[in-house]
């Protein structure tokens, strides 16, 4: 374990900003590795972006990067995202 390192549950917040479902629980499926594993579960390294990366292989699924007014998110490594509606 990283220590720059937290779990996707530290970005509740943020994804609450953009998604008007619980993304937490959401279920991401690697590109890389095909691995199925919710949000939450994910490894998440804050820097000048938010990077979410596969706890399986280390793949980078997901980028968030945030100033005052916008949101670019990257949906680098989600082959398919499933969410509870
Ligand atoms: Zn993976």
């Amino acid at each position: 374990m990283d220590a720059l390192m937290v779990d996707g549950n530290a970005i509740a917040g943020l994804l609450q900003e953009v998604f008007a479902v619980e993304m937490t629980t959401a279920i991401m499926t690697c590109t890389s590795c095909g691995a199925r594993e919710p949000v939450g579960a994910a490894h998440v390294f804050r820097g000048a972006a938010v990077v979410v990366r596969c706890s399986t292989c280390d793949n980078a699924l997901m980028t968030m990067l945030k100033d005052d007014t916008r949101v670019w998110i990257g949906f680098v490594g989600i082959r398919t995202l499933e969410v509870s509606v």
